[in-house]
């Protein structure tokens, strides 16, 4: 498989871009460009007609666009973002890093394209893999994103922990005062609610 190289004009970053996908990407923008032409061949209306930007183009302006941070590409202009990066492109929205796995790797056959360095705006190639769902929270969970809150930390929580670990305590199966349904109104919980915390479904790390 060809591969082409691309070079940062400023940075150096270098990106090795699968050749067949920037043929199919060269192609379906002579498609989109020639559905915004009349049978004619005149333009449909100026606004709609503005060519989107070529591919080979649109590469070295990304690589422009990034700088490195510990090995990361992150965009100079809002290097303090930790999103993905979303990017008008062909006329659709696309995530970045997802456009640059596509360039460099050839197809994602799968849905997710996951970060090694747990980074989401960063779109260093080789900081991409593909894998799926599956592996992505596995991946999270091995590098153990500990620094994300949770229990009466997250944002949602409508408990705090103490409140986790006295419903734990007093729940007795069928009880009218202790029983799902007489907590559940205690603590302004749905039913379900309280069973997954009496089973330790969720605020798992509350024990
Ligand atoms: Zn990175």
């Amino acid at each position: 498989m060809s591969k082409k190289l691309f070079t940062g004009t400023t940075n150096g970053l270098e990106l090795w871009v699968d050749g067949q996908v920037l043929e199919k990407l060269r192609q379906e923008r002579e498609i989109r460009l020639a559905a915004r032409l009349n049978p004619d061949g005149t333009k449909i209306n100026k606004k709609v007609t503005k060519p989107p930007k070529l591919i080979d183009t649109f590469i070295r302006q990304f690589l422009d666009d990034v700088s490195q941070h510990n090995g990361c590409w992150i965009s100079k202009e809002n290097p303090t973002m930790t999103h993905y990066r979303r990017i008008l492109f062909c006329g659709r929205l696309v995530l970045l890093h997802r456009l640059i796995y596509l360039l460099t790797r050839g197809e994602i056959n799968d849905p997710s394209v996951c970060h090694h360095c747990d980074n989401p705006p960063c779109c260093n190639p080789n900081h991409l893999f593909n894998g799926t769902q599956k592996i992505n929270v596995l991946d999270c969970i091995q590098k153990d994103r500990g620094n994300r809150p949770y229990g009466e930390l997250a944002s949602a929580a409508k408990l705090t922990n103490d409140e986790v670990l006295e419903i734990r305590k007093t729940y007795k199966r069928y009880s009218k005062t202790f029983g799902t349904p007489a907590l559940a109104q205690k603590y302004g919980l749905g039913q379900a609610s309280v069973s997954k915390i009496v089973l330790g479904k969720t605020w798992r790390k509350v024990v």
